[in-house]
């Protein structure tokens, strides 16, 4: 490549490298909830999504090869599912999930095609977006992409009811615009904190223009009676006209899906690009999704338990001292400045533990912070340990 197109990038690393930003692979060593990185020590695991366990349960794994039949799930879809990449097993998992929830199913080869693929889908010159400022990338892609048709984006502070109940007032009495989508997720993937489900189907109730759109990528597995999400917990699935999930979190596989009505599933199978220019999942991993997700439907005490020691690392947090919006399994300990936190990771790190150092522009400027992901098959003492470090991070800081 030509040495001053290279020069200009390679400026650009540079700048990032001096803010702290710069980012690169590392080398990483599973064991169970344990790694190590580049041939270093052994760390217990808090970065991961594997909120409930599952992707390292080696048991299930075996449990679940033994149930495969080659013939029936091969390792590859080979094409688009409207072409001839629909399998069976597609078909029998977005039924089962049509079951449970009671909606239409459909599934996408992750959660970040379903974000980036529905929205563009539903909108045009007369839709506009409403979306809480925190947002998952996936979500403001999908509506740069609607933007590029028209469609109006509008964003309200993070959990601000009040202001984002004004903005609906407003777009309502727009003759310009018929539809309004209101974009958010259950569980935020950098705070933790919860959505209140239940006040935002009331605002919709009196704005007739309104459809919800709920990303509940970090709460399927996780919340609800059978793991079904918040819209499950809250009560409200019926109410929710496009719920939207993760497969690669508690789920232990990969891809995604909408729980919505059976005219919008029909509708996104004819108009959403990412379903339609992309190859399909394998069979085998839907099958694995589906094997992991009919366990899941019966680990209502496993959640329990996640939702008790989550409480516990937040309860620590708050009493040393720092603010924790955290109302899940996500908890954040929130520093500030970037060095900070990247020298309280390597704290962290010392003494046996793992934890990711987030920094802009993941999250906004000045809040830097060290995101603890818990599991449910975290143990006792560790958990003590867990308790012990965070109290020692927060303490040393300056
Ligand atoms: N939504 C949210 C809230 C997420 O956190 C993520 C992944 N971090 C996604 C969507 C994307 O899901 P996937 O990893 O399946 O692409």
């Amino acid at each position: 490549m030509n040495e001053r197109l290279l020069a200009y990038y390679d400026d650009k690393l540079a700048t990032l490298k001096s803010k702290h930003n710069y980012r690169s692979f590392a080398n990483i060593n599973h064991r169970k909830r344990y790694i190590s990185i580049d041939g270093g020590e052994r760390l217990l695991n808090l970065a991961s999504n594997d909120y409930m366990g599952m992707a390292r349960d080696e048991a299930l794994h075996d449990e679940f090869m033994q149930t495969v039949e080659h013939d029936k799930l091969p390792f590859a879809s080979s094409s688009s599912r409207l072409l001839t990449g629909n399998f069976e097993i597609f078909d029998e998992f977005e039924w089962q999930l049509q079951q449970l929830f009671g909606r239409a199913c459909l599934l996408f080869n992750s959660g970040y095609h379903a974000n980036v693929g529905i929205l563009p889908a539903l909108c045009d010159g007369r839709t506009v977006i409403i979306a809480d400022k925190l947002v998952h990338a996936s979500m403001i892609d999908g509506m740069r992409l609607a933007a590029q048709n028209g469609t109006k984006t509008v964003r309200y502070q993070h959990q601000n009811l009040p202001q984002l109940a004004k903005l609906l007032d407003k777009y309502q009495q727009d003759d310009g615009i018929d539809r309004i989508i209101v974009a958010t997720e259950s569980i935020f993937s950098m705070d933790g904190d919860v959505t209140d489900l239940a006040a935002l189907v009331r605002l919709k109730r009196c704005h007739d223009k309104v459809m919800l759109y709920v990303d509940e990528a970090h709460a399927v597995g996780v919340r609800g009676e059978r793991g079904l999400g918040c819209a499950e917990e809250f009560a409200v699935i019926d109410e929710i006209d496009f719920i939207v999930g993760a497969f690669g979190k508690a789920v232990a596989s990969m891809g995604g899906y909408v729980i919505c009505h059976k005219i919008m599933r029909e509708f996104l199978i004819n108009t959403m690009r990412p379903l339609i220019f992309s190859t399909a999942l394998p069979p085998v991993c839907v099958a694995w999704t589906q094997f992991v997700f009919s366990k899941l439907i019966h680990m209502n005490h496993e959640r329990q338990k996640l939702m008790t020691l989550s409480q516990q690392v937040a309860a620590t947090i708050r009493r040393a001292g720092l603010p924790c919006p955290s109302a899940s399994q996500i908890v954040p300990v929130i520093l500030g400045d970037n060095q900070r936190t990247l020298d309280a990771a390597a704290m962290l790190r010392q003494a046996g533990f793992y934890a990711m150092a987030v920094r802009p522009p993941t999250v906004p400027q000045n809040q830097s912070r060290l995101r603890l992901c818990l599991s449910a098959d975290l143990g006792q003492q560790e958990l003590d340990d867990v308790l012990q470090v965070v109290s020692g991070v927060i303490n040393a800081a300056p």
